[in-house]
């Protein structure tokens, strides 16, 4: 086999004869739109699963996040304190709103946001906290909570990436006031497209899904007697995740077998340090995420990832922080930890479908291109 056709990508989306018997079923249905059994049974299903009173499909990830904030009033003027290190959705929602995300440093043994550097930000403007599951670890939840509750905040968890997580025994989706989800093609388990909101909270689920349909008033058709959206998911992308979830525990137990496989067989590497788990929690797999190179190291992983690309094994850099893109500027962000993982972090190919013959060539390749560079 020729390198090029021997590539492992980085995420590869789990998909059996169930999600296609399922996505059939709805389509021969008829019910191809955002209304339908298996958005209900989907609902259903998510909300028992993450112990949340309520769960609401919506049409990505982004919009999820956005639907909470605006469900919650939060508007111009106010801001809502998220972590410097995490995907651009999450202050792009709040951009969305009018408001500013206030941007805070994350913690080195756990990646998630820093409680000390949350309530060191909280000021007279802020009115939430966005709490993110990095790399499937989730927050300390516990800490963000109190604080919240001390300042009467909105406390959000951005579960987009811990699917499956549990702190304490506790799931994502029932660890803050509401959490969102997604459901993008390289997620835990995916629609191609989707997300979803978790609340114990009636009145703010009760918001969502008005805003969620437009702001039509469920009592009068056609009469919108607020400024809503259209963030609902299809049938067809709920058939799809209801297999999903059928084959949730299946998915999630491979992909940890790959995350264990990589720990396992890269720990003698002295240049590849494993993701941190704070003691009681169980991180959900989404990708394999290492660290390259020690403190302050800024070229060693991507040299790294550009050797892997030619050995044709794909990665992703971490994220860039926040506060350095453009349309969240703030060249006052203070995030050392954040700027020091998002130049050395990188995720490795992690998908149910990798095999352990193909891991070990993953493994192999690795340590090949570490060879060549050190
Ligand atoms: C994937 C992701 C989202 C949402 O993404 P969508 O593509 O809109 O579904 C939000 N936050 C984080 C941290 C993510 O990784």
């Amino acid at each position: 086999m020729s390198m090029a056709d021997d590539r492992y990508p980085v995420a590869r989306p789990s998909l059996s004869e169930l999600e296609e018997r399922y996505v059939v079923d709805a389509l021969r249905s008829g019910w191809v739109s955002s209304r339908g059994p298996y958005l209900d049974d989907f609902e259903d299903r998510f909300a028992r699963r993450c112990a949340a009173g309520t769960a609401l499909a919506t049409a990505n990830g982004t919009v999820a996040l956005h639907l909470v904030l605006a469900a919650a009033g939060i508007g111009p003027g106010d801001e809502v304190i998220v972590p410097a290190l995490t995907y651009v959705a999450t202050a792009n929602a709040v951009a969305y709103c009018g408001a500013r995300a206030v941007c805070v440093d994350v913690l080195p043994e756990s990646w998630c946001v820093d409680p000390a550097a949350v309530r060191a930000a909280i000021g007279p403007r802020t009115r939430a906290v966005i709490a993110v599951d990095l790399y499937g670890h989730p927050a300390d939840y516990p800490a963000l909570r109190a604080l919240c509750q001390r300042h009467g905040l909105l406390l959000v968890a951005d579960a987009a990436e811990s699917f499956g997580a549990t702190a304490d025994g506790r799931p994502t989706g029932a660890l803050a006031d509401a959490t969102t989800f997604s459901f993008f093609g390289n997620k835990v388990i995916t629609a191609g497209e989707g997300g979803c909101v978790t609340t114990s909270d009636e009145t703010l689920a009760a918001r969502m899904r008005l805003l969620r349909n437009q702001g039509m008033d469920p009592h009068r058709r056609y009469y919108f007697p607020v400024l809503g959206y259209n963030y609902r998911m299809t049938n067809l992308g709920a058939a799809l995740l209801c297999a999903q979830l059928d084959r949730a525990d299946e998915i999630i137990a491979r992909r940890d077998e790959v995350i264990a496989g990589y720990e396992a067989q890269l720990a003698d590497e002295p240049a590849l340090s494993a993701q941190p788990v704070v003691a009681g929690v169980r991180r959900a797999p989404w990708m394999a995420a290492f660290l390259v190179g020690p403190e302050g190291d800024a070229t060693s992983r991507d040299t790294l990832a550009l050797t892997l690309d030619r050995l044709g094994v794909e990665t992703r850099p971490f994220f860039v922080p926040i506060p350095d893109l453009p349309a969240h500027r703030d060249p006052a962000a203070h995030c050392p930890v954040t700027a020091d993982l998002s130049r050395r972090g990188i995720n490795l190919p992690t998908y149910p479908e990798l095999t352990e013959a193909g891991l070990k060539t993953v493994v192999e390749r690795i340590r090949a291109a570490l060879a060549s560079i050190a």
